[in-house]
């Protein structure tokens, strides 16, 4: 049992509380980046023990017996992981997320928080993290290679951090242009308005790997056309509508279009591991939950530096 002491506000959270996604159960009670500490443990508890801080992402449980769970992906357990929230477990009881005061998850899907990082800062690193470093790190993305992110939010902004630091040459593309010299501070190289057509042209076929973390639909023929041949963008975004896109943009220059779902346990503990080492941790307002309706609205307009964190205290 974990009492809550901090959760991220995800974009995801706002596609699911609004149906977005269409499979939307009511009431519902939404959270998947969650900072808290163990109070108490079951008889058969191993790896925690109360006072511990400890960290719950997207999923809680998974079948345990797929070939995805075997090989430390649970993310991609072939019978559908059991999520945060607005999943059903064993028993048919719905779960409920980390807008709350305490939750119980199985010790094998509890992740370690490790000592440097600040407890609010690391929420956001439960799904926000984990969802950009686990690409990255599939792909092998670093030093010598160009990198694009799409959309400077909570996604945007820790793929720009984990890329710079992996030794890639960083450029965002975005919609806001006051978002300009904050990209430099959180560690990118270049930053391009991508209504800018002039700039966009003029990075035609230059990156090796793009990745996208918009919440709505958008062009992506524009985004595959700056990719260099055999070049791959990486969609994490998942806006509810489908996207379109012309076959040429990826047949010329046998590019490849891909996605990416969150991470497994083992790869979300390195990931915060890593962090920890590497002082990356996400740029967060931490505000009250009376303010949870102000910070949807604010994240619908792009106006989030760059997760808003849950005080659980004030619940
Ligand atoms: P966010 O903080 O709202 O960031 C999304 C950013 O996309 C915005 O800040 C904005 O950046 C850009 N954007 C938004 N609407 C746009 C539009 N109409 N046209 C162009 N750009 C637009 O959201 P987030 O929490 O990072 O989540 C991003 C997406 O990833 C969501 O769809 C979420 O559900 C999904 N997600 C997926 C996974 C996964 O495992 N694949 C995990 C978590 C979240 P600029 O102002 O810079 O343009
Ligand atoms: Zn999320
Ligand atoms: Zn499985």
């Amino acid at each position: 049992m974990i009492e809550i002491l901090y959760c991220g506000i995800c974009h995801s959270d706002i596609h699911s509380v609004r149906d977005e996604w269409g499979r939307g159960n009511y009431p519902m009670v939404p959270g998947h980046e969650i900072v808290g500490r163990v109070s108490r443990t079951g008889a058969g508890v191993t790896r925690f023990k109360p006072g511990n801080l400890v960290g719950v992402g997207c999923f809680v449980d998974s079948c345990r017996g797929c070939s995805a769970c075997k090989s430390g992906q649970e993310n991609y357990c072939e019978k559908g992981a059991l999520f945060t929230y607005n999943s059903h477990d064993k028993e048919g009881n719905a779960t409920r997320g980390g807008y709350s005061s305490h939750i119980v998850v199985d010790e094998n899907y509890v992740l370690r928080i490790p000592d440097g990082l600040s407890p609010n800062r690391a929420a956001p690193l439960l799904c926000a993290g984990i969802t950009t470093y686990s690409p990255l790190k599939h792909w092998k993305v670093g030093r010598g290679h160009s990198l694009g992110v799409v959309g400077l939010g909570g996604l945007g902004h820790m793929a720009v951090k984990f890329g710079a630091s992996l030794g890639a040459k960083v450029t965002v593309f975005s919609s806001s242009a006051h978002k300009r010299e904050e990209s430099s501070h959180l560690g990118a190289h270049n930053f391009v308005l991508t209504k800018e057509k002039k700039t966009m042209d003029g990075l035609l076929n230059s990156f090796d790997f793009i990745i996208d973390t918009v919440s709505a639909t958008h062009d992506v023929d524009s985004l595959l056309a700056l990719l260099r041949r055999e070049g791959t963008l990486i969609l994490v975004g998942a806006p509810g509508d489908p996207l379109s896109l012309s076959t040429f943009s990826l047949i010329m220059g046998r590019r490849t279009m891909a996605g990416s779902l969150i991470g497994g346990i083992k790869e979300t503990q390195e990931m915060l591991d890593y962090c920890a080492k590497r002082d990356v941790q996400a740029d967060v307002e931490v505000i009250p939950v009376s303010r949870v309706n102000e910070a949807y609205e604010r994240v619908l307009r792009g106006d989030v530096r760059y997760r808003f964190v849950l005080d659980m205290k004030t619940l």
